[in-house]
C-alpha cells in the first residue's frame, strides 16, 4: 500500500490524482501532518509526501530504522514539478515509484543513490538475495576501483562496469580487494549466514542484515573468508536461485518435518538456503499440505512432475516404497533431477524426536546454469517507440548482439561494460548463432531487431538454433505495418497480411501464390522489403496481381522511415504509384476493395455490411 500525505490543497489536490489513478493501491492519510505520517510509515510498503524534503525529512527522522524495512518515501513539491526519491531508493521501491508518480503527475524523478544516477547496476537489484558490504563494493565500483567477480556458478548477470573483472582461471596468488562472489555455497571456514536465519525468510533480495533483527545496522558484516581473501575486503556474495530440492512425503507429512529436513539438508551441505529456487515431487503430492505449505514458507515454486517422468530419471536410491505407493521407484532424488543437474545431497530421511518413522525425504541438485536468450523488438525507430520491457530487457543484458545500425539506435541505453558484437548487413546466421552461444555459454544475451524482431527478422534463425538448456524471452516490438498504419489512418481495420517480397531467401514463386492468394481473398496487404536497387520487378508485379481484383482507385499508403527522423509517408492509388518512389527503408500498403479515402486518411472499414446493404438500413 502506498500512503499519500498533504498538508495543502494543491497537495491535496496532487494526492487526490495519484489516489484515482491507483485506487487499489493508495490510501490517503488526513488530519494533523506528524500524526499521519507516523501512521503511513508503520502501516504502508511506501509514502509519498506532497511536502517539502525538509519538512518530510524532520518529520520521518525519528521513524527510520533499516533501510531493508524502511517504507520507500518519495516527496512531491508543492508545484508537482518533482518526484524525489528521499529514503529507500533500492530495497523501498522508492526510485522506482519516484518515476512512477512522475508518470502520472507530469514531475520530473528525482534519483540521487550513485548507481542509478551513473548506470551502474544497484548489488541488490541484480534480481537475487545479496549478502555482505552493499555499500562498499558499490563504492569500489564507483570509484572505478578493481573489483574481483568470483562467478563460483556462472549465472546470467546483467553488465557489470569494466572495473569488476574475472581473475585469470590459473591465478594461484593471494587475491585481495573488493569482490563480488556468485555462489550457492556457505564457504568453508567462515558463516555466510548466522543462527539466525531461518528458512522461510525473505528471498526478495534483501540484506543479510535485514533477515536477522538484533543486528547492527549499516554494512553488512564481514562473511567469513574465502579461504584466500583477506577479512577486511569489502566482500559480497550474490545468491543464485541454483538449487533444486526434490521432496516426497507421506499423507499428513507435517510442514515442520518437512521444512526442518530440507533446513538441515541444506546446512549439513553447506549451502544457503536463499540459492533456493523451487521444491519438486511428484504430482500425486501435490495438494500434500505439509509440501505446499513448506513451498511457501520458502517463498518458493512446488514444481511437480508425473510419475513416470520420474520413474524415468536414473537415481542412486531407487527404493519399492514409493513404486507401490504412487508408481516411481524415486521421487525426491527424481524430481530434484528431473532438469539435469548436479545432486549435491542424496536422498536423506526426516528424523522424528519420538522416533516414529519418517514422513518425508529429500534430495538437492544444483540445477544447471541456465544462459538467458532476450529477442528484444526495438520497435521502428523513434524512442518512444520502444517499449519499456525492450529497455529492461537492454540493460539486463550482458551482452548485446546485433546489426550494427539498430545497436546505434539503443546504444545510449546499454550499462557500462556491455559486450557489444554488432555485424552488419547479411551475417544474420551468424549472428544468430553467436547469441545462442552466448546464451549457451550462461551469459544473459539481447538479440535485438528493428521494429518486432520475430517478423522478417533474427526470432526465427536464432530460436532454430537454440535447444532448451536456455531460457528464451521474447519482447514484442511495434513493426513496420503498424507504424505506418498509424501514420496512414486506419488501413488495417480488417483482415490484412504482410508480404515480403525479398526474393533472397524465397522462391518468387511462393510470394507471387501468396499475393494472388491475398488478392482474391481481398485481403489488405502490407509489402515489407518492397524493393531495393537489385529488385526492382516485384513491386510493379506484385501491384499487377492486386489491380486484377481491385479498383485501380484503391488506396495505397506508402511509408518511408516510419517514426525516423527523415521519415515521410503519402497516400497514392493502385493506377497511380509510381514504384520508383519505394526503397528499401519503406513499406507499402494497399487497401481492399472496401478501403476509402477518407479525409487524407486511408480508412479500411470494420465490415463488409454497408456494402451489401448500401442504403445504410441497419
Ligand atoms: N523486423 C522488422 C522488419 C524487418 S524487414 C519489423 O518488424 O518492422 C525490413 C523491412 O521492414 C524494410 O525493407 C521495410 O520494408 C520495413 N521497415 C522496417 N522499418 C521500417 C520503418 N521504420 N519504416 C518503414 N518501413 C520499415
Amino acid at each position: 500500500m502506498i500512503g499519500l500525505i498533504s498538508a495543502t490543497a494543491a497537495g491535496a489536490v496532487a494526492a487526490q490524482r495519484l489516489a484515482s489513478a491507483w485506487p487499489e493501491r493508495t490510501r490517503v492519510y488526513e488530519g494533523p501532518v506528524r500524526d499521519a505520517v507516523g501512521r503511513a510509515f508503520g502501516e504502508c510498503e511506501q509514502v509519498v509526501c506532497f511536502l517539502a524534503t525538509g519538512a518530510v525529512v524532520r518529520l520521518i527522522a525519528p521513524l527510520l530504522g533499516d533501510k531493508g524495512t524502511d517504507p520507500g518515501v518519495v516527496c512531491v513539491d508543492e508545484a508537482g514539478r518533482f518526484a524525489v526519491s528521499l529514503v529507500g531508493g533500492h530495497a523501498g521501491g522508492a526510485n522506482a515509484l519516484a518515476v512512477e508518480v512522475g508518470e502520472v503527475l507530469g514531475a520530473e524523478p528525482v534519483v540521487t543513490t550513485a548507481t542509478d544516477a551513473v548506470g551502474v547496476p544497484g548489488l541488490d537489484t541484480l534480481g537475487m538475495p545479496v549478502e555482505g558490504d552493499v555499500a562498499g563494493v558499490s563504492r569500489a565500483l564507483l570509484d572505478g576501483e578493481n573489483v574481483e567477480l568470483d562467478l563460483e556458478i556462472p549465472w546470467p548477470l546483467p553488465a557489470l562496469p569494466p572495473n569488476v573483472r574475472r581473475p585469470a582461471p590459473d591465478a594461484t596468488t593471494e587475491r585481495g580487494g573488493p569482490a563480488i562472489v556468485v555462489t550457492d555455497r556457505v564457504p568453508a571456514g567462515g558463516r555466510v549466514s548466522g543462527p539466525e536465519e531461518t528458512l522461510g525468510a525473505d528471498r526478495a533480495g534483501r540484506t543479510e542484515e535485514t533477515l536477522t533483527a538484533g543486528r547492527p545496522r549499516g554494512a553488512g558484516e564481514p562473511l567469513g573468508a574465502l579461504p584466500h581473501r583477506g577479512a577486511g575486503d569489502a566482500r559480497v556474495v550474490l545468491r543464485p536461485p541454483s538449487l533444486v530440492v526434490g521432496v516426497g512425503a507421506s499423507r499428513g507429512a507435517p510442514t515442520d518435518e518437512v521444512l526442518g529436513l530440507i533446513e538441515s539438508a541444506l546446512h549439513d551441505a553447506g549451502l544457503s538456503p536463499r540459492s533456493l529456487a523451487e521444491l519438486a515431487t511428484v504430482d500425486a503430492k501435490a495438494d500434500e499440505p505439509g509440501l505446499v505449505e513448506a513451498a511457501a514458507r520458502l517463498g518458493v515454486p512446488l514444481v511437480t512432475h508425473s510419475a513416470e517422468e520420474l520413474a524415468a530419471v536414473e537415481v542412486p536410491n531407487p527404493s519399492d516404497a514409493p513404486l507401490a505407493a504412487v508408481g516411481t521407484p524415486s521421487v525426491a532424488e527424481a524430481a530434484a533431477l528431473v532438469g539435469g543437474g548436479e545432486l549435491l545431497v542424496p536422498k536423506r530421511k526426516s528424523e522424528r524426536a519420538d522416533g516414529k518413522p519418517a514422513m518425508a525425504t529429500c534430495a538437492v541438485v544444483r540445477r544447471p546454469a541456465r544462459g538467458r536468450l532476450a529477442v528484444v523488438g526495438l520497435g521502428p525507430g523513434a524512442r518512444d517507440l520502444l517499449t519499456p520491457r525492450a529497455k529492461a530487457e537492454l540493460r539486463r543484458a550482458s551482452v548485446l548482439v546485433g546489426l550494427d545500425q539498430y545497436v546505434d539506435q539503443i546504444r545510449d541505453l546499454l550499462r557500462p561494460g556491455t559486450r557489444i558484437l554488432e555485424s552488419g548487413l547479411g551475417a544474420e546466421e551468424e549472428r544468430a548463432r553467436t547469441a545462442v552461444a552466448e546464451a549457451r555459454r550462461g551469459q544473459a544475451v539481447a538479440l535485438i531487431g528493428s521494429g518486432d524482431a520475430g517478423v522478417y527478422a533474427m526470432a526465427s534463425p536464432a530460436l532454430a538454433e537454440a535447444s532448451d538448456d536456455i531460457d528464451v524471452i521474447g519482447v514484442p516490438g511495434v513493426t513496420a505495418a503498424l507504424a505506418a498504419a498509424a501514420l496512414l489512418g486506419a488501413p488495417l481495420g480488417h483482415d490484412h497480411v504482410s508480404i515480403s517480397l525479398s526474393d533472397l531467401h524465397t522462391p518468387w514463386e511462393v510470394i507471387e501464390r501468396r499475393v494472388r492468394a491475398a488478392a482474391e481473398a481481398d485481403i489488405v496487404v502490407t509489402f515489407y522489403n518492397p524493393r531495393s536497387r537489385g529488385r526492382d520487378w516485384q513491386l510493379p508485379k506484385a501491384l499487377a496481381i492486386l489491380a486484377g481484383h481491385r479498383e485501380p482507385t484503391t488506396p495505397v499508403g506508402v511509408v518511408r522511415n516510419a517514426s525516423r527522423p527523415d521519415g515521410s509517408h503519402r497516400l497514392t492509388t493502385l493506377a497511380a504509384l509510381d514504384p520508383a518512389t519505394v526503397d528499401m527503408m519503406t513499406v507499402v500498403t494497399v487497401g481492399n476493395t472496401a478501403t476509402r479515402e477518407i479525409a487524407g486518411r486511408m480508412v479500411t472499414p470494420r465490415g463488409y455490411r454497408w456494402q451489401e446493404n448500401p442504403e445504410g438500413a441497419e
